[in-house]
């Protein structure tokens, strides 16, 4: 199996047509990347903050979270890395952040949670804002359900950067892009526009259009982000942000399957965020899809 595929994973990825397609990686852990040789890759597409929230010492202060964001920038070397705000609640309780509810999945989970604890969320805002200076930062927020939680977290980001420069302490403003992985979002992408990229959230967007929680086994039949419904909106995503120029991204579980890269190709995507071990596999399925094979092999998805 470290073959053909292993072979070429210090390559760029391109279809067999020709057409290049980013594949970055997920971590989940800053010790992540020490394990990654970035050349393998075309950056961090989805930096996953809950580790730093999850210990017993408490929520994380403002210099453990920089110290963690410039780790992964510096070995990064200049490519995008796309740290994603703090995704709590839901499938993430955080002691300390989380409150307990009857429906965690349709509760005060991910930007919802920040925007309802700014104290909390402010100290994060502030890590990310001096990291930005360090490397191509991006920042990514989980859940966003309503255009309005975007220019609420852009005001609490423009508010701490200006504390900053009133300190004199160095930083810059990132770009400030967000998950889809509500369905309101992926039905009418054009509303959230405001955010300077959009990076589908498969996992959740697939519980959210099939009913069906991501937890629970015995419905995994019904978790499939193959499912007509969710390739649906993933080329709705992937065609409006195409028409207006924002890029658009996929990093849920789904991108990191080979069989189901050529479903997303298919479904208009050219960027991939995936599980560092299936890098090498991605980029092989990757390279055997072309838009001629589609027709055949897809047309009736
Ligand atoms: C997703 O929902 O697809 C995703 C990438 O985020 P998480 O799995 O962390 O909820
Ligand atoms: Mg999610």
């Amino acid at each position: 199996a470290a073959t053909a595929a292993g072979r070429d994973v210090d390559r760029p990825a391109s279809t067999a047509d020709g057409e290049a397609v980013a594949v970055m990686v997920n971590i989940a852990q800053p010790g992540d990347v020490g394990r990654i040789p970035i050349g393998h890759c075309d950056g961090v597409g989805l930096m996953r903050t809950e580790f730093l929230f999850g210990g017993t010492h408490g929520l994380p202060d403002e210099a453990t979270q920089l110290d963690a964001y410039l780790k992964v920038l510096v070995w990064a070397a200049g490519k995008p890395v796309t740290i994603r705000s703090i995704d709590a609640g839901g499938d993430k309780p955080v002691e300390g952040l989380t409150i307990a509810e009857d429906n965690p999945f349709l509760g005060m989970r991910g930007i919802r949670l920040s925007l309802a604890k700014p104290e909390i969320f402010r100290v994060q805002i502030r890590a990310l804002l001096r990291a930005a200076p360090r490397g191509a930062l991006k920042v990514m927020l989980p859940m966003v359900s309503v255009p309005g939680e975007i220019d609420s977290a852009l005001a609490l980001f423009a508010e701490e950067a200006e504390g900053l420069a009133g300190r004199g302490i160095a930083h810059a403003m990132p770009e400030i892009g967000i998950m889809v992985e509500v369905p309101s979002v992926a039905v009418t992408p054009e509303r959230f526009f405001r955010a300077a990229f959009l990076s589908i959230g498969s996992n959740d967007l697939t519980q959210y259009v099939l009913a069906a929680s991501r937890d629970n086994a015995a419905l995994g039949a019904l978790s499939s982000a193959a499912d007509p419904a969710v390739l649906r909106l993933i080329g709705t995503v992937a065609a409006h942000g195409a028409a207006a120029g924002i890029e658009v991204s996929l990093c849920g579980d789904a991108a990191s399957d080979p069989k189901l890269v050529p479903l997303l190709l298919a479904a208009g995507l050219r960027r991939l965020s995936v599980a560092p071990a299936q890098l090498a596999a991605v980029k092989a399925a990757v390279r055997a899809w072309s838009r001629t094979s589609a027709v055949v092999t897809e047309g009736e998805s």
